[in-house]
Parts: structure tokens; C-alpha cells; sequence
């Protein structure tokens, strides 16, 4: 998966996806590398992830994003590529303060894709494009 994450972010989730293959679980030295990496979204996320509450919503074109079912109930997109959520942690941590490198839905995920714990959505090229979309309005 291409990658606009600062390259250790990028190297950490390589490691997490390598070491779960192999392990079938993830280590407990790389969960704190998590942790030290993403800081206070990162037990959050990984709640999400363990609750399987990230879908990857993939349509015939080829273009892909993800849902995360937040604990509210409410359903988030995540543009994983281009570092986006729809969440207002994502508008206030990470764009206007910069406190955090992702929100926990992004961190989710990011790691649901390196655990291979995505719930895969067909969705029509044109619900994607609404998708997208609505990041501009
Ligand atoms: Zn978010």
C-alpha cells in the first residue's frame, strides 16, 4: 500500500503486518512501538481493530477507502493515502494542532490493512466518488 506517513510510521506498520504473518499475533514490544509512534490513539484503534469495526470499501475502478465503525455509532471514512478522516478529532488533533501523527480511526485502519482484518465492501463507482467528494465540501 502506497504511503504518505512519515517513513517510521510506514516502517512500523511493515513490521506489524511481517511479525503477525509469522506470530499470528503482534508482539508486545511492537504494540509499544505503536504506542510511541502514534501516542493517545493508538489503544483506542487498536480496540477498533480488535472489534473488526473497519470495512475497506473497494469499487470496480479500483479506488478504495475505509469505513471505521467509531464506538458513538458513528461511521467515519478514512482516505488512507491521502491521510484523511471525517472525524472531528482528525480536524482538531492532527490538522489544526498537530499533536498527532493519525486519528484512531486512520491508525485503525492502517493496522486493520497490515493485520489483514478488513471487512472488504463493493461499493459503485459512484457512492466512491461521493466519498471522496465530500472531503472538498
Ligand atoms: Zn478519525
Amino acid at each position: 500500500m502506497e504511503s504518505t506517513l512519515p517513513q517510521i510510521a510506514a516502517q512500523l506498520l511493515t513490521e506489524v503486518r511481517r511479525r503477525f504473518q509469522e506470530l499470528g499475533h503482534v508482539p508486545d514490544e511492537l504494540l509499544q512501538g505503536l504506542a510511541f509512534v502514534f501516542g493517545a490513539p493508538t489503544i483506542p484503534a487498536l480496540d477498533l481493530v480488535d472489534n473488526r469495526s473497519v470495512s475497506r470499501l473497494l469499487s470496480p475502478s479500483g479506488r478504495y477507502a475505509y469505513q471505521v465503525l467509531g464506538r458513538s455509532g458513528a461511521v467515519y471514512t478514512c482516505l488512507a493515502n491521502s491521510l484523511y478522516c471525517s472525524c472531528p478529532a482528525f480536524f482538531y488533533s492532527v490538522v489544526r494542532k498537530s499533536d498527532v501523527l493519525l486519528c484512531k480511526h486512520l491508525l485503525a485502519a492502517h493496522v486493520s490493512e497490515a493485520l489483514g482484518q478488513c471487512t472488504e465492501v463493493l461499493v459503485s463507482d459512484s457512492t466512491m466518488a461521493e466519498l471522496m467528494a465530500f472531503r472538498e465540501n
